[in-house]
C-alpha cells in the first residue's frame, strides 16, 4: 500500500506548535533562551513552587496577536485554563494554556500554490521542561535513567490548530513551509525547527475517495523537519489504507515518528478533554487587548510572504520558483535594491536564487549597492556569467568590491574583449566616420568614443577605446 493508492483520500490537520521569541518567558521574568546550560533559567514561578503567582508578558499577548493577524483570524478576549495531567516535565504537574476562548479564531493561511487550509484557533500556552533519556537508544523503555532541564519549562508557545483541510503530505510541507515564513516574517519566531522553536503534530486519516465523512485519525507526534513530515503522513496513510482494506479499524491514538525505522509507532490512546480536568486559572485575570493596543500592533505589521512574492513578481517578472525560494530566503529585498540600483531585474534574481541562496549558511550576502554592480559587471560585458558567479563566490566568502576581485582573478582580460566587440561593431555601423579617422580627422576620435561608450553603457574606458581605434586604423 501507499499513500497515493487509487480510491483512496489522505486527511491532515496540523497543529503546529511555535515558541515565541520574547526576551523572557510566559510567566515570569526568567530569560528565554536556548542552549543554555540545563536549569539555570528557571526560578520559583516557572518550576511551579507552592505560593509563586505567574505574571502574563505582554510581549507574548502581542507577538500571538501578530500571528492571529497574519492568519486571518479574528482576535478576542480570552482566558487562560489549567490543563491538568502529570509528566515529570511539567513540575506544576498542569500547563497554563488557553482552552475554550482561546485569543486567535477562525483564520486562514494561502498556500502560495493557491488554495487557503483554514484556522481553526492559535493559542497561547506555556512550553514544558526537555526530559533527555539516557542510555538505550534515547526511548524511555530501554533508558537506564532520566535527565530533567526546567529551561525550557515556562516557555511562551503559540500553538496553531488547522482544520482538516489538508489533502496530501506534499501540501502539508508547503503548509508547514509557508507558514514558518509567516512566523518568521512577524518577528514571533526564528523558526529553526531543528532546534525546536517550530514543533508539528500531524493529525492523519483517510477515506474512500468520494466520502464526505472523516475517518478516525491518528495524531503523529515527533516530526521535526519538513522531510520527516512527509515521510511520517506518507507512512501512516499507507498503513491506514493497508488496515481498512483488510477490514480492521484505524484506533484514536498518538503514534511516535521513528525517523530512523521510517514508520509510526503505537503511544498511547488519545485522552479525551475530560481527561485534563480543564479549570480556569484562577491566578490570572483575562486578556482583552483594546482597540488602541490592536490599532498599534496592526499598523507595525511587516509585509508578509505572500504579498512580497507579488510585489518581486512585479517587479522582476521571475518565474514562481525562485520568487518563492528568494522570498523564503529572505532575499527579495537584496533583489528589489539591487533592481532599483539600476540591475537586470532576470540577472540579479538569477544570481540570488543561485548563488546567493546556496550559500547563506556559509557566507554574508553582499550589500545591495554592491551586488548591482558585481550584475551590471555581467550585463555589460565585462565577466561572462561564469566569471560573475565565481566573483559572487568570492564575495560570498569574503566580502570585497566585485570590480578589486575581478581584476585579482585576472578577469579583466575579457574586459578588453567586450571592449574591442564594442569598437568593431561601431566602426561597422559608421564607414564613413571610420574613414574619416584614418584619413587622420582626430576629432572624429570624440565621436566613435562616445557610440563605444553608449554601447557599453558608460561602462568602457575612453582612453581604452582611443588607443584601440589608433592600434585598427595603424596611427
Ligand atoms: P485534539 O484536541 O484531541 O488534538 P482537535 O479536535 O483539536 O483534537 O483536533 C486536532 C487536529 O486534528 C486539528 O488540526 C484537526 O484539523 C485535526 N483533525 C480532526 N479530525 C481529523 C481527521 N478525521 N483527520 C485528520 N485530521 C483531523
Ligand atoms: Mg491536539
Ligand atoms: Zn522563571
Amino acid at each position: 500500500m501507499t499513500a497515493d493508492t487509487p480510491g483512496w483520500e489522505t486527511v491532515v490537520g496540523l497543529e503546529v506548535h511555535c515558541e515565541l521569541r520574547t526576551a523572557t518567558k510566559l510567566f515570569c521574568g526568567c530569560p528565554n533562551r536556548f542552549g543554555q546550560e540545563p536549569n539555570t533559567q528557571i526560578c520559583p514561578v516557572c518550576t511551579g513552587q507552592p505560593g509563586s503567582l505567574p505574571v502574563l508578558n505582554r510581549m507574548a499577548v502581542e507577538m500571538a496577536m501578530r500571528i492571529g493577524l497574519a492568519l486571518h483570524c479574528r482576535i478576542e478576549p480570552s482566558i487562560f485554563h489549567r490543563k491538568n495531567y502529570f509528566y515529570p516535565d511539567m513540575p506544576k504537574d498542569y500547563q497554563v494554556s488557553q482552552y475554550d476562548q482561546p485569543i486567535n479564531i477562525d483564520g486562514w493561511l494561502e498556500l502560495p500554490s493557491g488554495g487557503r487550509i483554514g484556522i481553526e484557533r492559535a493559542h497561547l500556552e506555556e512550553d514544558t521542561g526537555k526530559i533527555t533519556h539516557v542510555g538505550g537508544a534515547g526511548r524511555i523503555h530501554d533508558a537506564s535513567h532520566s535527565l530533567i532541564d526546567y529551561n525550557r519549562a515556562g516557555v511562551p508557545l503559540v500553538e496553531i490548530v488547522s482544520r482538516p483541510d489538508i489533502r496530501s503530505a506534499a501540501q502539508a510541507r508547503d503548509y508547514v513551509a509557508e507558514l514558518r515564513s509567516i512566523l518568521v516574517a512577524t518577528g514571533a519566531s526564528d523558526g529553526k525547527m531543528e532546534e525546536g522553536s517550530l514543533r508539528v503534530d500531524a493529525n492523519v486519516s483517510v477515506r474512500p475517495r468520494g466520502s464526505t465523512e472523516f475517518g478516525t485519525r491518528a495524531e503523529i507526534k515527533n516530526v521535526n523537519s519538513l522531510r520527516s513530515l512527509v515521510r511520517a503522513i506518507e507512512y501512516e496513510a499507507a498503513r491506514q489504507i493497508g488496515v481498512l482494506s483488510d477490514g480492521g479499524r484505524v484506533t484514536l491514538e498518538t503514534r511516535h515518528w521513528d525517523e530512523a525505522g521510517g514508520r509510526t509507532t503505537s503511544g498511547r490512546t488519545k485522552e479525551q478533554s475530560e481527561d485534563y480536568r480543564y479549570f480556569p486559572e484562577p491566578d490570572l485575570v483575562p486578556v482583552a487587548p483594546d482597540a488602541a493596543w490592536l490599532g498599534r500592533v496592526e499598523a507595525a505589521m511587516p509585509v508578509l510572504p505572500a504579498a512580497r512574492r507579488s510585489r518581486l513578481a512585479q517587479a522582476t517578472g521571475a518565474p514562481g520558483e525562485d520568487i518563492a525560494v528568494l522570498v523564503e530566503t529572505g532575499l527579495d529585498e537584496l533583489v528589489l535594491a539591487a533592481v532599483a540600483a539600476g540591475a537586470d531585474a532576470r540577472t540579479a534574481v538569477n544570481r540570488a536564487t543561485n548563488e546567493v541562496a546556496g550559500a547563506l549558511e556559509t557566507g554574508t550576502p553582499p550589500p545591495p549597492a554592491t551586488f548591482a554592480r558585481l550584475v551590471k559587471m555581467e550585463t555589460e560585458g565585462a565577466l561572462t556569467a561564469t566569471q560573475a558567479k565565481t566573483v559572487l563566490a568570492d564575495m560570498l566568502r569574503d566580502g570585497g568590491e566585485p570590480e578589486e576581485l575581478a581584476r585579482q582573478r585576472g578577469f579583466e582580460a575579457l574586459a578588453s574583449d567586450a571592449l574591442a566587440d564594442a569598437v568593431s561593431a561601431v566602426i561597422e555601423a559608421n564607414p564613413a566616420e571610420w574613414e574619416r579617422f584614418k584619413a587622420g580627422e582626430a576629432k572624429v576620435a570624440g565621436f566613435f568614443v562616445g557610440q563605444v561608450m553608449k554601447a557599453t553603457r558608460g561602462n568602457a574606458d575612453g582612453g581604452a577605446v582611443t588607443a584601440e581605434l589608433r592600434r585598427r586604423a595603424g596611427i
